[in-house]
């Protein structure tokens, strides 16, 4: 016959269970997490900064202000690729300010002179509008605010500046606080590069 379980043995494989089933559930936690490929991103043809056709509004500063990290994880990016290295870029310059002496707009658009403008090889001065220049994004001083993103739309502009959560900085929030406020919808989960998909087909 077998001795009667004392207390003190029920306690302890109480315990030992408990704890078996928190180490079970944290792996299965930590597996699940390790194999989930799909991140946040921004569907550039929603986001109402770069949607075509939707002009003379707000610019939407969502992303910039309600993303729970103190700088947002949203950026804006210039592709290259689409970029037309205008002498007046509309995303650069605010270009309803007033025209210096140079003929330039007074202004700059982005609010935290994120934008650097590089002149490309030798400048011409007697030929200013045939010369061109590289628009580079500080990446440490963007907050995604999408003002040049809705500068450099078509038609003023030719639509290279979009936003993107940057998975190097995003936590990946299971309910991501923009996508939550969104007024578009444009925040989806899908694996990584979905968005420059569809930045291309536009
Ligand atoms: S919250 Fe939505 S619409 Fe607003 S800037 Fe971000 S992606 Fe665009
Ligand atoms: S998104 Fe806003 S902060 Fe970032 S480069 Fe454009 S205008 Fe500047
Ligand atoms: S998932 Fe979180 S950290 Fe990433 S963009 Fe959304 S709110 Fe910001």
């Amino acid at each position: 016959m077998s001795e009667p379980t004392t207390r003190r043995e029920m306690l302890g494989r109480t315990v030992r269970v408990a704890g078996l089933l928190g180490l079970g559930g944290t792996a299965a936690y930590l597996t699940q997490k390790a194999g989930r490929a799909d991140v946040w991103q921004i569907d550039p043809t929603r986001c109402l900064d770069s949607k075509l056709g939707v002009t003379n509004v707000e610019v939407c500063q969502t992303c910039a202000t309600t993303c729970v990290l103190p700088l947002s994880a949203v950026r804006a990016v210039n592709d290259f690729a689409k970029c037309g290295r205008c002498y007046i870029c509309p995303g650069y310059y605010d270009i309803m300010s007033e025209v210096d002496e140079e003929g330039l707009p007074s202004q700059k658009l982005c609010p935290r002179d994120a934008i650097e403008r590089k002149p490309i090889g030798e400048i011409d001065p007697d030929d200013p509008a045939n010369n061109f220049y590289e628009y580079i994004i500080d990446e440490d001083l963007c907050n995604g605010c999408g003002k040049c993103v809705m500068g450099c739309k078509e038609p003023a502009g030719l639509g290279s500046i979009c936003l993107e959560v940057r998975h190097d900085l995003c936590l990946d929030c299971n309910r991501c606080s923009i996508a939550a406020n969104c007024p578009q919808q444009a925040y989806f989960r899908a694996p990584a590069g979905a968005a420059v998909a569809l930045r291309e087909k536009r």
